[in-house]
């Protein structure tokens, strides 16, 4: 590293120079970056050497670990051999293929193809369009409008924001654009009233059918949701809620999209969230797991429905990235598949793993300002509750979750909050003592929210 980027000025470099996404730069100049220099299993460390385990695994992506040298490797050898070549006009790459075969290999069913983007936010472009294609070839050009949730995240391009359900990022940008619309996301804790979850999640679920006969059946392409909603929060729904949104989908002849970025390739203990709630879509938009976020790259996976339009009607689909199927990305994905099909990990969170995580997480319920715990797999939702006896929440929920994460990483440990809900999603890897240590370190975070706030 030369000189004037040694480590201790590199705070003010990038206050001097480097925008951060999601991020309000004027106060986190003020308070500094945290400048992460190095991992290896489940630890980060800081430029301080500070060590941290992190329990979100990067941003939800890093599944098998730091530090995996067959990664480095993997990328290294197709970094010499071919660094680049795109597959727009007849090519392809050998990675790139192969790839394309594994990931239909376990997505099971009929989703026997993959359309490459580099990250989710592309597959949400990639898939919107897609649906919109394929009903005009069906000759119903006016089937246009997507149906999404609430509190949903499908990405920050124009079209991933509009179709999440996140108001403060429809507040920037003109967005949504038209023919989205959101209905009520299936959080049982904080709308749910009297109902009992297995009733809520048929009511939620059936906000899809009123939808689509407010708008008229002719006029809806599809609708999309997250096997279980993550940066909204980590929203499990009851199990009622995905076979009654399936039949909806199925008998109003609408496409059914799952967002599968954070929970495909393992994360839910199946190698795609929608078989852990035993359904099938026609498109499944992916990232994220897809290399352990080694390097970037998404994808659309397409189901015959949609593929035997695109091939029989459609003609040349007029869409693509310079580095759609990127052979090196494609090598580390391949290499990330390889190692999570060699070391067990899916089997790992299903029947091991996660069961443990499950009860270590759910032991924290019985703390004063909890108000549940509830995880599948590696992915934990936890929720404060300022009173718990009657579901009450805290006034101010941001500033609640963000103090106990603050004190999560005090000591040690990374986790996010979304507003009042503690959010955990561990790479596959993380053993049982590991384990041991997030929910000790998250107790006393609670511990500290208990002692510090009365309301
Ligand atoms: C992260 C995420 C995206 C967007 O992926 P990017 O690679 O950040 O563009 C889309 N959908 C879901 C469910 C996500 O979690």
């Amino acid at each position: 590293m030369s000189d004037t980027s040694s480590l201790s000025n590199l705070g003010a470099i990038d206050a001097a120079h480097h925008l951060h996404p999601f991020s309000d730069m004027k106060k986190l100049n003020a308070a500094g970056t945290r400048i992460i220099q190095r991992a290896e299993g489940v630890h980060i460390f800081d430029s301080n050497g500070k060590k941290y385990l992190d329990a979100f695994a990067g941003l939800w992506c890093v599944n098998i670990g730091y530090g995996r040298k067959e990664m480095a490797d993997a990328v290294s050898r197709q970094m010499n051999e071919l660094p680049y070549y795109n597959s727009f006009f007849g090519t392809t790459t050998p990675p790139t293929t192969l790839l394309a075969q594994k990931i239909a290999s376990h997505a099971g069913g009929k989703l026997n193809r993959v359309f490459f983007t580099n990250s989710g936010s592309e597959a949400s472009d990639t898939w919107l369009r897609m649906a919109r294609v394929y009903w005009k070839a069906l000759g119903k050009p006016e089937k246009t409008h997507v149906i999404a949730r609430k509190n949903a995240y499908h990405g920050s391009t124009v079209a991933g924001a509009s179709l999440g359900g996140m108001k403060w990022m429809h507040e920037q940008g003109n967005l949504p654009i038209d023919g989205i619309s959101h209905i009520k996301q299936p959080y049982w804790y904080a709308e749910g009233g009297d109902l009992s979850p297995a009733e809520f999640g048929l009511k939620v679920a059936r906000e899809l059918e009123e939808k689509i006969d407010e708008l008229g059946e002719d006029r809806v392409a599809a609708f999309v949701a997250e096997p279980i909603q993550g940066a909204g929060g980590v929203i499990i729904p009851p199990e009622t809620y995905w076979p009654e949104i399936a039949r909806i989908c199925r008998e109003r002849n609408i496409l059914l999209v799952s967002d599968e970025v954070i929970c495909g390739f393992g994360r839910l203990g199946s190698w795609f969230g929608y078989q852990h709630f035993g359904v099938e879509p026609d498109l499944a938009p992916i990232a994220k797991g897809l290399s352990s976020g080694y390097l970037p790259i998404g994808g659309v996976l397409v189901s015959d429905r949609v593929a035997d339009v695109m091939l029989d009607e459609v003609g040349d689909f007029n869409h693509g990235f310079t580095y759609s199927g990127h052979p090196v990305c494609a090598a580390a994905a391949l290499e990330n598949i390889r190692i999570i099909e060699d070391e067990g990990l899916v089997e790992r969170v299903r029947d091991d793993i996660g069961p443990y995580f499950a009860k270590g997480w759910k032991s924290l319920e019985d703390h004063e300002v909890v108000g549940e715990a509830q995880s599948v797999g590696l992915m934990g939702g936890l929720q404060l509750a300022a009173d718990k006896s009657t579901r009450r929440r805290y006034a101010k929920p941001d500033d609640i979750g963000t103090m106990v994460r603050n004190h999560c990483l005090d000591n040690g440990l990374v986790m996010r909050a979304t507003g009042d809900r503690m959010l955990a999603s561990p790479a596959f890897t993380i053993s049982r003592s590991e384990v041991d240590e997030v929910v000790e370190k998250l107790r006393k975070a609670l511990d500290h929210l208990r002692d510090t706030v009365r309301e």
